[in-house]
């Protein structure tokens, strides 16, 4: 159970942040999540620092929450608990985060302009990463443990024609290495033999993540990896509860968007609790 602490969460933990509007500098995740709730309790919100252990939706609003500080009811619920990569971190992953360890192009591919990387991954997510870092890195090398890649046949292809893309299949990912920061990994290749690649920065995509949403012991709906599923208003099966952030289901996890998707949800909360709009469930449509 995860125990929520005054700044918790992916973008705690996100080292140095270019990406979040109105931002001038990479600045790094914790201050901008600090910023976030001195603006949320300027505004009257109070932070209860209490892991959500158990609900009980089945009798509609008001709702109860069963925290580590006793039971909470209201009259709507944000579930916003994020997806966190299980944590069995590889050798020198910690120690070299912020310094060269990175899962996510989008946040991170910029600052690797010009260098060389590796992407360690096997799925359709390592290769369209690689593909984008070929647009920005001098060189990709995309490692995978798997002796065959088993992507759709476009990406396959694409990744193939890219002239900077370099393939190493059968490899397994023992250790990150560097010095001040990351030079570069450590593989066991197919016999088990050890190679080392050289690079600026790792991308990992090793683990895939997995929601938070233990503690709805299967209330809501989701999809089959777990991600909870709501219709556009953010609403999920159950009316008047909403969720917003990573632990929804969708296809691109950004700090812009779950701010964006927390707007929506609290505005629709905000409909539910006044009786205002629809509050029927439209999912599906
Ligand atoms: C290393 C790294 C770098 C990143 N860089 C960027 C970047 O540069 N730009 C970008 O846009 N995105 C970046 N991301 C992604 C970004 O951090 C996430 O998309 C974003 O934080 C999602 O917000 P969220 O509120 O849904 O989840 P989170 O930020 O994970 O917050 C979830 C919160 O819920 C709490 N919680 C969980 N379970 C419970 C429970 N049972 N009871 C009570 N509380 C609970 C957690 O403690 C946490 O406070 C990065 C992620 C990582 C890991």
């Amino acid at each position: 159970m995860v125990s929520p602490t005054e700044l918790s969460g992916m973008m705690a933990t996100a080292p140095l942040v270019a990406n979040f509007p109105a931002q001038i500098e990479p600045t790094p995740g914790k201050q901008i999540l600090a910023m976030i709730r001195d603006q949320a309790l300027a505004a009257g919100a109070e932070h209860l620092l209490e892991p959500a252990e158990a609900v009980e939706f089945s009798n509609g609003s008001p709702f109860e929450v069963y925290t580590g500080g006793g039971t909470r009811i209201a009259r709507t619920i944000l579930v916003a608990t994020g997806a966190m990569a299980p944590s069995d971190p590889l050798p020198g992953e910690k120690e070299f985060a912020g310094l060269g360890v990175n899962y996510c192009t989008a946040c991170d591919g910029p600052f690797y302009q010009g260098l060389d990387v590796l992407v360690v991954g096997q799925d359709a997510e390592a290769a369209r990463e690689a593909l984008t870092l070929s647009q920005i890195c001098r060189s990709v090398a995309l490692v995978a443990k798997a002796k065959d890649l088993s992507f759709a046949d476009d990406l396959a292809e694409q990744v193939q024609a890219a002239d900077n893309i370099a393939v190493h299949l059968g490899m397994s990912i023992k250790e990150i290495v560097g010095e001040d920061a990351v030079t570069g990994a450590r593989f066991a290749g197919p016999g088990g033999e050890e190679h080392v690649l050289n690079a600026d920065g790792v991308f990992l995509y090793v683990r895939g993540r997995a929601p938070a949403t233990g503690f709805l012991h299967g209330t809501l709906q989701t999809d089959d990896e777990g991600f909870i599923i709501t219709d556009e208003s953010m609403q999920t099966s159950v009316p008047g509860v909403y969720a917003a952030g990573d632990v929804r289901s969708k296809q691109i996890r950004q700090m812009v968007v779950a701010a964006a998707e927390g707007c929506i949800a609290a505005l629709m909360a905000e409909r539910f609790i006044t009786g205002r709009g629809k509050v029927r469930s439209d999912r599906g449509r």
